[in-house]
């Protein structure tokens, strides 16, 4: 079977990046198929929220929910075992004494690519899109685009299939983020957005802000909420 090009595989956390480019790959692609990845993280309610996104997002386009395809969730349990970071275990979010987050979890994106690309050779398909970006990474290495591009190039090699690779928000911030959606989507899309993905690196589904739900001071609140906010400044101006 060879691979492709119409279809794609975008690595769906639940968070809004991923969701954003969910909705960026259905804008594109005859075929789309999601896959998530359990790898213990402490905010696990991320993957609860990602068949409702999925339902929701095939429900704002008649287009979308024929091109939306099959949902695949894979265990890293050794993933989870291998990594002592604050997202897989009880410990301070900070940036710790290498000036990179606890959060980071050393090669997650690479692993992550890694299976998504054996999935996405197993399925025929040969788009492979995700959420990495180096605007506002917060430092990980593994979101910068030299190391998802080489990443992507190092798999087509290894498994003699040629897989593009695809991060339309590399270069954008938060609030470009919610600008795309806009975009793609419109009001519908955003209030997805806001309403039903989760960022927050705690897990707190109970305290709702205007940009969704989350603690409000993990660093990924602090991303969402500023970006949401700077984004709905410029949005105001352009009115
Ligand atoms: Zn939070």
């Amino acid at each position: 079977m060879t691979a492709t090009p119409d279809a794609a595989l975008v690595l769906f956390s639940g968070g809004q990046d991923s969701t954003v480019c969910l909705a960026w790959a259905l804008s594109r692609f005859a075929r789309v198929e999601t896959v998530g990845f359990d790898y213990g993280q402490r905010h696990a309610v991320e993957l609860q929220v990602r068949e409702p996104i999925r339902q929701k997002l095939a429900g704002l386009r008649a287009e979308w929910a024929a091109r939306l395809g099959e949902d695949h969730v894979i265990k890293l349990d050794a993933l989870a075992a291998m990594s002592e970071t604050a997202l897989t275990r009880d410990m301070q979010i900070e940036i710790a004494a290498n000036g990179l987050p606890t959060t980071f979890v050393p090669g997650r994106n690479l692993i992550f690519f890694t299976f998504a690309g054996a999935l996405a050779y197993r399925r025929g398909i040969g788009a492979l899109v995700a959420g990495m970006c180096e605007t506002d990474y917060s430092g990980y290495p593994d979101c910068r685009d030299t190391t998802i591009q080489t990443l992507g190039r190092a798999l087509s090699l290894g498994m003699d299939r040629t897989f593009a690779v695809h991060t339309p928000l590399m270069w954008i911030d938060k609030a470009g983020t919610f600008a795309m959606a806009l975009e793609i989507g419109g009001q519908p899309l955003l209030d997805v957005l806001v309403e039903d993905t989760h960022s927050c690196y705690l897990g707190d589904r109970t305290h709702r802000h205007d940009w969704g739900y989350g603690c409000g001071k993990c660093p990924a609140c602090e991303l969402r909420s500023g970006g949401f906010a700077r984004f709905m400044t410029a949005r105001e101006r352009t009115k």
